[in-house]
Order: C-alpha cells, then structure tokens, then sequence
C-alpha cells in the first residue's frame, strides 16, 4: 500500500471513530482531500486508493492538474472543490471548472459566479465563508452579515447555496476550537430558521478535524495528514 492510501485509510478510520463518538452518522460526514501544492501523481494515488473529491486554492495550479488528472482516470467521476481567496477576474474560470465553491465571501462574487456558470453544467455548489474567529482572521464573513448576504446568495439562479465554511484562527486551545466550530453550527441552524435549505458545515482541518466533527462537520477540508508536509514554491 503507498503511503497516501494508508493516510488515506487512517483518515477514513478517524472520521469513523469520531461521527461514533459524537453519535453521529459516519456518512454524513464528507472527506475532501485537500490537494494544493501536491502533483498530479499524488492525486492520482489518491484516487486508485477510493478517493474522489479534492480541494485546491490556487486556481493556475488547479487549472493546471486537473486534466491532465481526468486524462488518467477517464471513466472516474471526480468532484473538484474551489477552496481558496476568490479573485473577482478568476470567477469564470472558477465558475466553468468547479463543481463547489467553499469560498464565497461577497455578493460580487457571487454574482459573477452566477452569471458565469456555464448553460450546460449544474448549479455550482456555494459555501459562504464566514469569520468566526473575529479581528484574529482577515477572511470571511462576519457572523452578523452572514443572514442577509445568504438570503442574497441562495437567490442566484445558477447558484446553490449549501451552507457555511470557516477556518478558524489555529489554537491549541480546545475549548477555543470548539466554540468556533459551535459558531459556525448556530449560523447555519440561524439560516435554517430563516428559511434556507442549507445543509453544509465545511469545518475542519488535519489538526482539528475530531473537535470540528464533535461540533456538526459535514465536510472536512483534510491536506497534510493525506499528503504529508506542504512545500511552498
Ligand atoms: C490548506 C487548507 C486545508 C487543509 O489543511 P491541512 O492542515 O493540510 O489539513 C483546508 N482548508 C483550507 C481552506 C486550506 O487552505
């Protein structure tokens, strides 16, 4: 077994362990490996190891892998998640080559992925990315302008809003993960009550993935614990 497939495989067996502990589901809980940085042949370990769904930041770096990933594994339908700082002049290739974008933050963007989202593919799966860790984070939403900017989102005609992504300021502080996490969870259950058919909680990283499962997790965002160590060019 290659060392991506065990990674993969311990990953798996964590994800299981904590949707038992926190009486959950172990289904519904969603793991989107995070391949940015990482080479066409890392991935494509990945997949012969079962895995399908992958998330990348860097748009020239994904628009670069994901051909010629496909062209290896034609017949495997792959999911490809958008999970970095939007640029407004990038979202029509976000908008032509994603399936989920986690990273919505203003209604430009949002606008412009759906204006832009092709004729012939599906609604583009949108999360809006919310700041739950206050003036420590400089991405997302604040929490207060979460509602009305959702109502707005989830009104596009070429967009499907799903739910809320966040990622939080890193701590070792337990019980400060949790409370971010828990943030997120009421958001969502906020725009619920109002109305929304939302149902994604994308939380959770390699070092908080338990906490962010314990707290309602329906994807978690998992790179290094797959992949190993990043090495920025
Ligand atoms: C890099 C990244 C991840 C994965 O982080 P790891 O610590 O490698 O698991 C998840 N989400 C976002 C938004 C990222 O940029």
């Amino acid at each position: 077994m290659s060392a991506i497939a065990q990674n993969l495989s311990v990953v798996c067996e964590r994800i299981k362990q904590d949707a038992h502990a926190a009486g959950r589901r172990v289904d519904d809980v969603m793991l989107l490996a995070v391949s940015k940085t990482f080479g066409v042949p890392d991935i494509i370990e990945a997949i012969h190891a079962g895995q399908r769904a992958f998330g990348e930041n860097y748009l020239q770096e994904a628009l670069d892998k994901m051909p010629l990933v496909q062209a290896q594994v034609p017949t495997i339908p792959l999911a490809w998640h958008f999970i970095g700082p939007i640029q407004s002049n990038k979202t029509r290739q976000i908008a032509g080559h994603f399936d989920w974008v986690h990273s919505v933050d203003r209604e430009k963007i949002g606008r412009r992925l759906s204006e832009q989202r092709p004729e012939g593919l599906p609604e583009l799966n949108i999360c809006l990315q919310v700041n739950v860790s206050g003036e420590a984070s400089k991405s997302g939403v604040p929490l207060e302008e979460v509602l009305p900017l959702a109502r707005v989102l989830a009104s596009l005609p070429r967009l499907r809003l799903r739910g809320l992504m966040a990622v939080p300021e890193p701590t070792p502080d337990r019980a400060r993960q949790h409370a971010a996490f828990a943030a997120l969870r009421e958001c969502l259950a906020l725009l619920q009550r109002d109305g929304l058919a939302v149902d994604t909680l994308s939380m959770g990283m390699s070092a908080d993935m338990d906490v962010a499962i314990a707290e309602g997790a329906t994807i978690v965002r998992i790179g290094s614990a797959i992949f190993g160590n990043r090495t920025y060019p």
